[in-house]
């Protein structure tokens, strides 16, 4: 059992730019943390860092309180499965899951107790004999898994494992890997570029961008209160919607856009709250499923708009329109359907409405 602590770390391949800049986390011993972020972003130099497979440009590492930065992967007590499983094909499960364990010179009856409690851990005792080309995907997943946990190390390290599984096999290999974690009680570091996988498994998650960590939170403050645009982007499918405007006063508060003297009117409930915005220019973000065709409350904010595209997805709708060139996304129960074409009145719910500046990206909160 380990905790594991990033102090500063840098890592830079041409020593200009940072791939990984400045990185500061804690993993507590038993937790479980996703890095998440885009391609290119850091997720996977940061993990091969901890794992020891990279050098670190700057900064310390520690696991269970030990600085490692110079112990190599072997002696760091971590496991890593990757998204490609690689298992040796001319042997059978067994072999393949033992064969680390042989390989540290571990007692025949020893090899077997552990193989059997990781075959019985993840549901596979019946394919110990098989080999690997006899396996579904989701099975050589669950052997890798297995080559890991036999050696029980302190930490184990997940890099997109999912990743080459079909959608319907990765949401099964999710809860599973989530129930091994309740099972093992061990610290855990998975990334992932997927937002569901992310916030799905994670106690914690990392959202990363351009090799700088952007908010650690738990997947519903993430979700509730982004620090910044990235963020809120990024968390939550179909993904929140931007525009970007000018909160004026004209008699009443309303917002301003390009084209639009008058987007939209605050009603006076809110006035109050929004006071130090006026004049600012903001970008306001609003997720599609806090856009109905009825208002919710009087402080739903009134919107005309012509619905553009229509996707019926049984259990509920997602409809499609343009502001100002841009395509914005709203979810609404199937019980309304909008027509194609139509021009109506759509609301917002201004509580729900997340103020952004225009230069930082961070929210503003009024
Ligand atoms: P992610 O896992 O988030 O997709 P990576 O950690 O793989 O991102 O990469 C972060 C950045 O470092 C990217 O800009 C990538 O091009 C760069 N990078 C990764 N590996 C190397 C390498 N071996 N040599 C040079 N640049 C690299």
């Amino acid at each position: 059992m380990a905790d594991v602590v990033l102090k500063n770390i840098c890592k830079s391949y041409d020593g200009k730019i940072n791939a990984v800049d400045n990185v500061n986390l804690e993993v507590k011993d038993k937790e479980f943390v996703v890095l998440v972020g885009p391609s290119g972003c850091g997720k996977s130099t940061t993990l091969r860092m901890i794992a020891g497979l990279e050098e670190i440009t700057k900064g310390e590492l520690y696991i269970g309180g030990n600085i490692v930065n110079n112990v190599p992967p072997k002696d760091r007590d971590i496991a890593m499965v990757f998204q490609n499983y690689a298992l040796y094909p001319h042997m059978t499960v067994y072999d393949n899951m033992a064969f680390g364990l042989k390989l540290r010179k571990f007692k025949k009856t020893e090899i077997a107790e552990r193989v059997n409690y990781a075959a019985n851990i993840l549901g596979i005792e019946e394919l110990l004999s098989r080999k690997p080309k006899a396996l579904s995907g989701g099975q050589r997943q669950r052997v890798a898994l297995g080559r890991t946990i036999v050696r029980k190390p302190k930490v184990f390290l997940f890099d997109e494992p999912l990743s080459n599984l079909d959608a319907k096999l990765r949401v099964q290999m999710r809860t599973e890997i989530s129930k091994l974690h309740n099972k093992l009680q061990t610290t855990m570091i998975y990334v992932t570029h997927d937002q569901t996988e992310a916030m799905t498994m994670g106690d914690r998650i990392v959202i990363m961008k351009d090799g700088l960590v952007n908010q650690v939170d738990t997947p519903i403050n993430l979700y509730n209160n982004p620090t910044n645009k990235f963020v809120a982007g990024f968390i939550g499918s179909p993904a929140m919607n931007f525009i970007h405007g000018k909160i004026v006063w004209n008699n009443e508060l309303s917002f301003k856009t390009n084209n639009y003297p008058e987007l939209f009117k605050f009603p006076n409930s809110v006035n109050r709250d929004l006071k130090a915005l006026e004049n600012k220019d903001v970008i306001i973000g609003i997720r599609p499923e806090d856009i109905s065709l009825e208002p919710k409350s009087e402080k739903s904010v009134k919107m005309t708009i012509t619905i553009d595209v229509i996707e019926q997805m049984g259990n509920e709708i997602f409809f499609y329109f343009i502001v100002e060139g841009i395509q914005f996304t709203a979810r609404i129960p199937s019980t309304h359907l909008p027509v194609e074409g139509e021009k109506t009145d759509i609301y917002l719910e201004s509580g729900k409405l997340k103020y952004f500046d225009t230069i930082t990206n961070d929210v503003i909160n009024n």
